[in-house]
């Protein structure tokens, strides 16, 4: 496998046209003792609706990393992919998050189940594990219903890691990541020993893992739940992760990974806590809340871009409930809080960059108009060229909100 590096940190360059602006943040950040590897992330969801293919982003990433002389490492995450999407992907990819969200709840074979439970006595009764906040209490019953919950998505794990290695000619130089995230219950640190257990029992060197915590993860705005929770729980999945490693041979940079992990501010503060008492690593990935700040940037510089990003709005207004429909788990909006299109057709810069700007000190900030615009992609993407174009003419004041971003609302809270 290629060793995933400690701290990384997941952009998504939805039109490949920001991957300069996003490294730059990376260097600035190496500049102030931030020492942060980029990784670009494109599900194939994003691919689908965008009409893209994921070999463009590894060209606009890999120009991206020539025109700034970026010498660190830097990768490619095929991200949300599974057996059926993950072949067009294998190639330029050099990290692959495999998406087993949907085979969660289906059983395997009952007699893989028992064989599972048989050969894992260790995970019964009273496990004492080192920074866990109270030791784990699992009963026979409890491995069962967990491995007839799990065991069969990570047998579907394997079989997706096993074409890839087969597809790249026999050879495992990437990072694996197995996600779970976009689920409905949240995984709590007994399931993942369990299932991390089933991981390595499945022989997938897996460096990255992605389980859904408590609380909403809505894509690009705050995180919404118990924060002190959250934080508990982010300390015990650490705990069990660094028991797992040692108790069953996984790599030991297997770290964990937050999706939806832009605009999360109120845990940015507990996530670092926590990782400067364990000295564990992170990977955080974000994407769509660089599309904003496309966004932003256009409404700010004014006439035909603001112009253009009132019809997005408009647009993504009159198509809702499409636009929300593959997002269910990880969006949250109040209709009414949406301001008529004719209404936000009426703004000028400062109102519109007011409203989707993540302040969330500033009262004009929208959350419910950020998280319709962050789906929203669809409608940029239908108008083709005429989007890109703007991108290219305004591609300062783009380039300046992306950088601003990532540096000062993410990588500094987190790491700096
Ligand atoms: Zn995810």
């Amino acid at each position: 496998m290629k060793k995933c590096p400690k701290f990384t940190f997941g952009v998504g360059d939805r039109f490949a046209h920001s991957a300069r602006a996003q490294l730059q943040a990376f260097i600035e950040a190496e500049q102030i003792g931030i020492p942060i590897t980029p990784v670009w992330n494109k599900s194939n969801r994003e691919h689908e609706i965008i009409g893209s293919e994921p070999q463009q982003t590894r060209d606009a990433a890999d120009q991206a990393v020539k025109d700034l002389g970026w010498s660190g490492d830097y990768f490619l995450d095929a991200d949300h992919i599974n057996l059926g999407t993950v072949d067009r992907f294998v190639a330029p990819c050099d990290f692959f998050t495999l998406d087993v969200a949907d085979d969660i709840g289906t059983a395997a074979d009952p007699a893989d189940i028992e064989a599972f439970v048989d050969k894992h006595p260790e995970l019964i009764g009273t496990i004492v594990i080192d920074g866990l906040s109270a030791p784990l209490e699992i009963t026979r019953e409890r491995v069962e219903a967990t491995a007839r919950q799990f065991l069969k998505a990570t047998q579907k794990a394997k079989a997706i890691y096993a074409h890839i290695v087969e597809q790249r000619g026999g050879i495992d130089n990437f990072v694996t990541e197995i996600s779970m995230d976009e689920t409905d219950a949240p995984q709590v640190p007994a399931e993942m020993l369990i299932i991390l257990a089933a991981i390595a029992d499945q022989g997938i060197p897996i460096q990255t893992i992605a389980p859904k915590f408590t609380g909403r993860f809505n894509k690009g705005v705050d995180y919404e739940g118990d924060v002190f929770q959250f934080e508990q729980e982010f300390n015990d999945d650490l705990a069990v992760i660094s028991h797992a490693v040692k108790a069953y041979g996984l790599p030991e940079t297997l770290k964990l990974s937050v999706h939806s992990g832009s605009d999360k501010f109120s845990i940015y503060g507990p996530i670092k806590a926590v990782l400067a008492r364990t000295g564990a690593g992170l990977h955080i990935k974000t994407a769509g809340t660089n599309w904003l700040e496309e966004i932003i940037g256009l409404a700010a510089s004014g006439s035909d871009a603001l112009a253009l990003v009132k019809e997005i709005y408009a647009a993504a207004l009159a198509k809702k409930d499409a636009l929300c429909q593959p997002y269910g788990t990880v969006i949250d909006i109040d209709d009414a809080q949406l301001p008529p299109a004719d209404v936000v057709g009426g703004w000028d810069s400062e109102d519109f960059v007011a409203a989707l700007t993540h302040d969330p000190t500033n009262a004009a900030y929208n959350p419910h108009l950020r998280q319709l615009l962050h789906v929203g992609f669809k409608i940029a993407a239908h108008k083709g060229s005429r989007y890109t174009q703007a991108l290219k003419e305004n591609q300062a004041m783009i380039a300046q909100c992306v950088t601003h971003n990532l540096l000062e609302r993410h990588m500094k809270p987190l790491f700096g």
